[in-house]
């Protein structure tokens, strides 16, 4: 059937991603987000001297008071609650400061809804109340049907992830030959990786540094922690990354590393047995290669609307709000993400590589805008694939080898996150406790930054918890981290976007390497 207007795959993406922002911010400004049951609070934070310092109760449920309590012994009507902890124990970590009802009702969806709480009055005095998440909000409501779209587009692309990582390293390495093809792919892919995350890591330090977004930030912990006692060991990567059993690590998305090591040395040792059954394993998995690759461009038909989805859900659910606290930071971490594949990849790109920057980037944009909504490279991945065949041209064999190694091991984004998070936590600390960040921490921050871009799964997040060993190796608290999880959403989806663009720029300059040639035409021929 002929359409009458065909559009350009990377505009109609970009058309349906800017359509996803516009609605998913009408739905979070016009309609009512999850209040709360149990205690209701007024909208406004009480605000002492310009600074928003606690929410006043509104009305309570006396009904929903914990079992054998008196209203009397609880929270009052007019209460100004500074603090909350819910179904804590012992455990004081799981309380957080609630300066509005938006950083409440966030608190209560990550603490799984609520429950009993112990509730903390600007007053000093503590009280016990029920405070829950209320289910039925119509904000929920009118999300529900593009979260379920969105949760089927991203589970297609997961369950493509690891039949395209075996087949794809199998054929690519094993295509290689094993001799000296696979030793200078193998050299270059490595060295570029490790070139540019360092170069990455290096950019958030300095930026880090100049700007020192940390000091006087007004963060609303405890700047009093007790900077001790956890510690980590790093060569757990190394160790982890060699699977107990080749079998188990198939069986999950968080293995990538276990996987992709399996992958390489079966590959490479396909090409050391006896002709018959190379053959055979060649075939085998080049054919099945082939078929997921067609499955991929399949979901490809599916990325404007996914996408479109994906972002009415992220955008509707957390709005723009919650930036303005950690606006400097978010700010120090744009800024590196911006100089980092703007001007540097760029110039690798031209100078080491030939390639323009600015025809690669059109011909990758699909595979940069699925990064965007997915915040996943290993999502991404499908589309990453099938965009460097056939809009940037790479070959088969280099892509096949280059891409899905790096999905999971180069991460230029993450590895600067990383390093302007924790120095970013501990200038806070720094500036208003008693921790001393010396230059020796900062060596520490670096290597960590960078193992931890390679062990971070190419999964939404990831990048924030291998923050949490990092602080822990600088015996910092891990309270930091869960504040900066109220931004980590967008700037997760932009450093995922530097992700995937330094893997494809990377593909490129080894495609150019190998001697291949009209790199980043295939956009112009491109109508689908
Ligand atoms: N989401 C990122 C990725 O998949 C990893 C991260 O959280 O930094 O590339």
């Amino acid at each position: 059937m002929r359409v009458g207007f065909k559009m350009k795959q990377h505009w109609k993406i970009l058309l349906w991603l800017i359509a996803g922002v516009v609605v998913g911010f009408a739905l979070q400004r016009f309609t009512d987000g999850p209040g709360t049951v149990g205690v209701r609070f007024d909208p406004q934070p009480v605000v002492v001297d310009g600074v928003p310092v606690g929410i006043r109760v509104d009305a309570l449920e006396q009904d929903l008071l914990p079992k054998g309590r008196k209203a009397s012994e609880g929270l009052q009507v007019g209460d100004v609650v500074k603090r909350i902890t819910v179904n804590a124990g012992m455990d004081d970590e799981k309380g957080a400061e609630v300066t509005s009802t938006e950083a409440l009702t966030e608190f209560l969806e990550q603490r799984g809804a609520g429950g009993v709480a112990t509730v903390e009055l600007v007053s000093g005095e503590k009280r016990s109340a029920l405070v829950a998440l209320d289910p039925q909000s119509t904000r929920a409501r009118w999300l529900a049907p593009f979260k379920f779209i969105a949760d089927i587009f991203m589970r297609l692309l997961k369950m493509l992830i690891m039949p395209l990582v075996v087949t794809s390293i199998v054929t690519g390495v094993a295509g290689l030959g094993g001799g000296s093809d696979f030793g200078r792919m193998g050299g270059r892919t490595f060295g570029y990786y490790a070139t540019t995350s360092f170069l990455a890591v290096g950019l958030g330090m300095l930026l880090v540094n100049i700007l020192q977004p940390g000091i006087g930030a007004r963060l609303g912990i405890s700047p009093d922690a007790d900077f001790g006692q956890r510690s980590e060991n790093w060569l757990d990567i190394l160790r982890r990354m060699v699977p107990e059993n080749a079998f188990n690590a198939f069986t999950g998305n968080g293995n990538m590393l276990q996987v992709i090591f399996f992958s390489l040395l079966f590959g490479f040792f396909i090409t050391k047995v006896a002709e018959k059954p190379r053959n055979f394993m060649l075939d085998l998995f080049g054919s099945a290669f082939a078929v997921v690759m067609r499955m991929a461009s399949w979901v490809m038909l599916l990325v404007p609307y996914g996408v479109f989805c994906l972002l009415v859900k992220v955008v509707g659910e957390t709005g723009f709000d919650v930036f303005k606290p950690l606006g400097a930071y978010m700010l120090t971490v744009m800024l590196a993400l911006i100089i980092h594949s703007c001007v540097i990849l760029p110039l690798l790109l031209k100078v080491v590589g030939g390639v323009s920057p600015l025809k690669w980037v059109r011909a990758m944009s699909p595979a940069l805008m699925t990064a965007f909504s997915t915040s996943s490279s290993s999502m991404t991945l499908p589309t990453t694939l099938n965009t460097l065949e056939k809009r940037g041209g790479v070959s088969n064999r280099t892509s096949s080898f280059v891409a899905p190694l790096g999905a999971t091991v180069n991460m230029d984004g993450t590895a600067l996150y990383e390093c302007i998070g924790v120095v970013f936590l501990a200038q806070y600390y720094a500036s208003a406790g008693d921790f001393v960040l010396s230059f020796s921490a900062q060596v520490t921050v670096v290597m960590a930054a960078f193992l931890a871009s390679i062990g971070a799964a190419g999964i939404p997040s990831a990048g924030l918890v291998m923050m949490l060993t990092i602080l822990s190796a600088l015996k910092l608290p891990l309270e930091g981290a869960a504040l900066l999880l109220a931004v980590d959403r967008p700037l997760d989806m932009c450093r995922t976007v530097v992700n995937v663009w330094s893997d494809t720029v990377g593909t490129a300059i080894i495609a150019s390497k190998e001697g291949e040639t009209g790199l980043g035409n295939g956009a112009v021929a491109d109508s689908t």
